[in-house]
């Protein structure tokens, strides 16, 4: 860029000496600085080695023209040598733009070569009548000398042209192409002037035009030295903006101008006439052509938007608005041919999973092989749609009824049974589907369906996936209720709707009340009673059982120290709290824990967190992180209802675990059903090996505690013990548990065996 500069500097100071010696050492020196530039670039910067051949010729013929032109031989039969050299030079400029224009154009060569053609035609006129006919009509030279320099202007029209060419490509303009350009420019500036000073439109010395020709050679030196000189061939970063005023501004000019040129001037002669004439005409042909070009091509742009926006870009299926508009067509006449157009809502089971554990780029196989799956189990009239990230849509415009239907529903599921082929190794999925038929009175257009069809595949869902579910119009009275849960929830703390109740744990050796499990209750503003399995996963989901679960915890803790001060418990007497997945993951829980301790004053020791063995299989780090830290704080962890979840006993290991609670289910069964029994036992043998504490769930039987005692498992609770009740009628609960002997009645007589 310095090197640019400096030779502007160095034509202006050549301009202002005006002196023939000093402009004729300029501009060898300029020539001069050029070879040496182009040294030195083909050593460090290695341009591509087929641009060489074309500058050796040009730097000759420039060299040639130079040496022979009649300002330094002053023998005007040698001019026409001179002459030929500059058309020489011309030509092969405009080969060498074209060239690398060629490379350059992008996505869109047939704008940009358009473009050049109006630009190079505006100039290829107004070089015309400014100069060409003038020199024509007014030198004394020879027929020979004038066809030969207006055969050179006419190159520079073409020059010209493909300047413009390169200009308007998409790609990125480095450097070396803004300084070839301005090479170019100069070259041809000093081209006019020498051409505007033979045809006597100006009278100033022609040093001036030869200073044009030093800064373009100056110019031509900063390109070769500039690094980006190597990509000056190649396509390179294509634009993401392209420049789109700058090259109305140029094209306009170049067809405004000659208009307003032929409007001013009349024309001289005949054959000025004529030449007008074809050269606007040629020009108005490829101005429409220019329009017609763009039209065609917005118009194909237009049709490639709404089809990338109606196409899924990683499956190339439709798109919801597509998919909503085959369901839309496809209701339309259905009612009177007896039709019931179905909509399957299929969502892939556990996707999360997947892309959690697999990572991305496996998710992403994951969904194109379904969206294989679908389309090989579907019948060919069938339409399969993407809509969302693990979501699809079949739809079947030629049902009949609701059962045939579930036949491409269960087509579906079966299809999933073999595992899915990925780079990364078998991947098993199961999918949960939802299916909605067409019903005039409920679901009567498309976007019924389609929530329809998504209300009953949670529905599958909620039924432990990997199944199908039908919807059917009681279902939306439930997402209505469901709403409204939600809804209330919200409020329910700050409207203290909530309360704890606690169920008593036993030592199942003496019956003592060695600890509490809080659970609970939310009482409506109606008086209604809701369970925690209905409201807890509601909460879960909606992120309120943070808040809702740090206020159980400093409410328990807090009945507990009551309970101890009173005399109710043991001063040893623990508190059992549920903690859910998503407080584990909440970054704030292992204080707020810490927090209540503080403020209740109870024994770290003395909390027991209870968790769901989901915990220690969905994101096990994290969940493992925060049980690590309050463990260290000294509070203790139990897995609830164990047996019912997937843990495996190195999970049981590598998490910081001191009970396990066996789940009501199996506690049910342990008196009469033997393998509930021995698994019971199985159960209990592990928890002893591994040192863990086992309290038994659920238990409403005599039958069953004597069985667990038999089992040695440490401690119990249950219905037969007593149920949940309120933090007041626990001094008479434990009272009456304590009383002299009821324990060893309900226990019935001591079987060590
Ligand atoms: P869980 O932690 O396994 O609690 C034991 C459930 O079994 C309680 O149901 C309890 O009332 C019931 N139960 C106790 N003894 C018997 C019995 O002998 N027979 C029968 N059939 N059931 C018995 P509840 O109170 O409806 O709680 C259900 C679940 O809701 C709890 O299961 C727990 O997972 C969750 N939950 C309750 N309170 C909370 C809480 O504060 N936070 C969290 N995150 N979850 C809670
Ligand atoms: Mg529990
Ligand atoms: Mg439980």
């Amino acid at each position: 860029m310095t090197c640019g500069a400096l030779g502007i500097v160095v034509g202006v100071a050549n301009s202002l000496t005006n002196n023939d010696a000093v402009a004729s050492v300029a501009y060898f020196a300029a020539t001069a600085l050029l070879a040496l530039a182009l040294v030195v670039s083909a050593i460090s910067n290695k341009p591509d080695n087929r641009i060489w051949p074309m500058l050796l010729l040009i730097a000759g013929s420039s060299i040639a023209g130079q040496i022979f032109d009649a300002r330094f031989a002053d023998q005007s039969s040698q001019q026409a040598i001179a002459e030929a050299f500059f058309l020489l030079l011309q030509i092969l400029l405009a080969i060498g733009l074209t060239y690398i224009s060629a490379r350059r154009l992008g996505n869109d060569p047939l704008s940009g070569v358009v473009d050049g053609v109006i630009v190079g035609l505006g100039a290829w006129f107004l070089i015309w009548v400014g100069l060409l006919k003038p020199i024509i009509d007014t030198t004394n030279q020879t027929i020979l000398v004038n066809a030969l320099q207006g055969a050179t202007l006419a190159a520079s029209a073409v020059v010209f042209f493909t300047l413009a060419t390169l200009f308007f490509g998409d790609s990125l303009r480095t450097p070396a192409v803004w300084l070839v350009a301005g090479a170019i420019t100069f070259t041809l500036t000093g081209d006019v002037l020498f051409a505007a000073i033979d045809a006597g439109r100006i009278d100033i010395s022609s040093n001036h035009a030869l200073s044009a020709y030093v800064a373009s050679l100056f110019f031509a030196a900063a390109a070769f030295l500039h690094p980006s000189i190597r990509s000056l061939t190649s396509k390179s970063i294509e634009r993401q903006q392209r420049p789109l005023l700058g090259r109305l501004i140029v094209t306009t000019s170049a067809l405004t101008l000659p208009v307003v040129v032929l409007a001013v001037s009349d024309p001289i002669d005949a054959s000025d006439r004529t030449v007008r004439a074809v050269s606007i005409a040629v020009l108005t042909i490829a101005v429409t052509a220019r329009v017609v070009q763009a039209v065609v091509s917005n118009a194909r742009i237009q049709r490639q938007l709404i089809a990338s926006a109606q196409t899924d870009a990683l499956t190339g299926l439709p798109s919801r608005s597509l998919m909503l508009t085959h369901v839309n067509n496809s209701l339309l006449g259905a009612y009177d041919e007896g039709r019931q157009p179905s909509v399957l809502f299929i969502d892939v089971d556990r996707f999360k999973n997947i892309n959690d554990s697999l990572g991305h780029q496996a998710g992403d196989d994951v969904l194109v092989a379904v969206a294989q799956r679908l389309r090989n189990a579907l019948p060919s009239h069938c339409v399969v749609g993407r809509i969302s990230g693990d979501e699809f849509v079949v739809l079947d415009g030629e049902t009949r009824s609701p059962s045939e239907a579930m036949l491409i529903a269960d087509a579906i599921l079966d299809s999933f049974h073999e595992p899915l082929s990925l780079r990364q190794g078998d991947v098993f999925v199961s999918a949960s589907i939802g299916v909605a038929t067409y019903q005039p009175t409920v679901s009567g257009n498309a976007d019924d369906l389609l929530r329809h069809a998504d209300t009953a595949m949670y529905r599958a869902k909620d039924a432990g996936r990997n199944c199908v579910a039908v919807f059917d119009e009681s279902m939306l009275e439930r997402v209505t209720q469901r709403l409204a849960v939600e809804t209330a929830l919200y409020r329910a703390l700050e409207r203290r709707e909530l309360r704890l109740v606690h169920q008593p744990i036993v030592d199942i050796e003496d019956g003592e009340v060695v600890g509490f499990e809080a659970l609970m209750r939310w009482q409506r503003d109606d008086g209604s009673m809701i369970s925690p399995a209905e409201f807890i996963p509601i909460a879960e989901e909606t992120g309120t059982i943070v808040p809702i679960g740090a206020w159980a915890l400093l409410e328990a803790l807090t009945h507990l120290r009551t309970w101890i001060t009173e005399g109710i418990c043991r001063s040893d007497a623990t508190m059992s709290v549920n903690v859910s997945p998503r407080q584990l993951h909440d970054p704030q829980f292992v204080s707020v824990v810490a927090e209540a301790l503080r403020r209740s004053r109870v024994a770290p020791d003395q909390l027991w967190l209870e968790v769901t063995e989901s915990v220690m299989i969905a994101e096990p780090e994290q969940a493992l992180n925060a049980l690590n830290r309050l463990c260290d704080i000294g509070v203790r962890v139990a897995i609830d209802d164990f047996g019912t979840g997937y843990s495996s006993l190195s999970l049981l290991q590598k998490f910081p675990i001191q009970r396990l609670k066996i789940d009501r289910s199996f506690v049910n069964g342990v008196a009469d059903d033997l393998s509930a029994r021995s698994l019971v036992r199985t159960i209990i043998a592990m928890g002893d090996s591994l040192g863990l504490d086992m309290v038994a769930e659920g238990v409403e039987s005599v039958r069953q505690l004597q069985t667990l005692a038999e089992l040695r498992c440490a401690k119990a609770q249950g219905y037969l013990i007593s149920h949940p009740v309120p933090p007041d009628s626990m001094g008479s609960t434990v009272a009456a548990l304590d009383q002299f002997g009821s324990w060893s009645r309900l226990r019935g007589p001591r079987n060590n065996s």
